[in-house]
């Protein structure tokens, strides 16, 4: 692998050893919320304190998590491979916490918040941005109220373009802890494999997509992924 150009799309399954709960593995529930309660625009104008008191959740859960070794596998990729992206649909921050320094968010994150007139983005994360009250802006002459930073269901994920260039030019387009059901994310293993990548796919079980790698490697990310990775770099 030492020499090509290497793309990793990793999902709530990297996480899932380090206490944070995937979406799916429940069929579709989030903590016990439905997705659609908790993760759409239309939810946040419904019920904002439902969903603000979620994200609250999550977010004060970052406090208490740590990252495990798939996180830092991937750490050690990055640092010995020269052309690596890492692309997550996690809105955690184990990836960096184990050790990445360039990590793409296409699903936002939780450590920010973005104010709802002016839409800019900060990082609120002391103990006061943690209770279930509302956040207030710092850049509105009259304070907005802010909203999580998160990509929800029907909205457009972030760096788009940058995402869609690592996956049309890689020679190896990994996947790891990912259901194969939310898109676009779901569609990129087709982008690569159309330019002819190499397809590997990491998961505690065979997603929707799984067709889709030309290498399925199953079981927990966090106890095969490190081995993989040592192979890799061997290779
Ligand atoms: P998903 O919940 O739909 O699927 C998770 C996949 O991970 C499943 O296929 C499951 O079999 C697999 N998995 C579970 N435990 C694993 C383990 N130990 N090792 C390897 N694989 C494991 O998640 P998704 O595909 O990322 O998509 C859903 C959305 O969930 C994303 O948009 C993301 O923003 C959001 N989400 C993020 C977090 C997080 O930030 N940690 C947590 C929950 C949901």
């Amino acid at each position: 692998m030492r020499g090509k150009k290497v793309v990793i799309l990793t999902g709530a399954g990297i996480s899932a050893e380090s206490g944070v709960r995937t979406f799916r593995d429940n069929d579709g529930l989030w903590e016990n919320h439905r997705i659609e309660d908790v993760a759409t625009p239309e939810a946040w104008r419904a019920d904002p304190q439902l969903v603000w008191k979620f994200y609250q959740a999550r977010r004060r859960q970052m406090n208490e998590v740590e990252p495990n070794p798939a996180h830092e596998a991937l750490a050690k990729l990055e640092s010995e491979i020269e052309d690596f992206t890492l692309i997550t649909q996690n809105v955690d921050d184990l990836h960096e916490r184990g050790g990445s320094n360039s990590v793409i968010h296409m699903h936002g994150r939780l450590q920010t918040l973005r104010c709802e007139t002016s839409k800019q983005i900060e990082t609120r994360m002391s103990d006061s941005d943690l209770t279930d009250d509302y956040v207030y802006c710092n850049c509105c002459a009259e304070p907005s109220r802010m909203r999580p930073d998160i990509v929800w269901f029907g909205e457009m994920p972030m760096h788009m373009e940058e995402i869609y260039s690592a996956g049309e030019s890689c020679d190896v387009f990994i996947v790891v802890g990912s259901s194969g059901h939310v898109y676009p994310a779901a569609g990129m293993v087709h982008v690569a494999r159309s330019i002819g990548a190499h397809t590997i796919l990491v998961n505690y079980e065979m997603p929707a997509n799984g067709e889709d790698f030309d290498e399925v490697h199953l079981g927990k990310a966090g106890e095969i992924l490190p081995e993989l990775v040592e192979k890799w770099l061997a290779e």
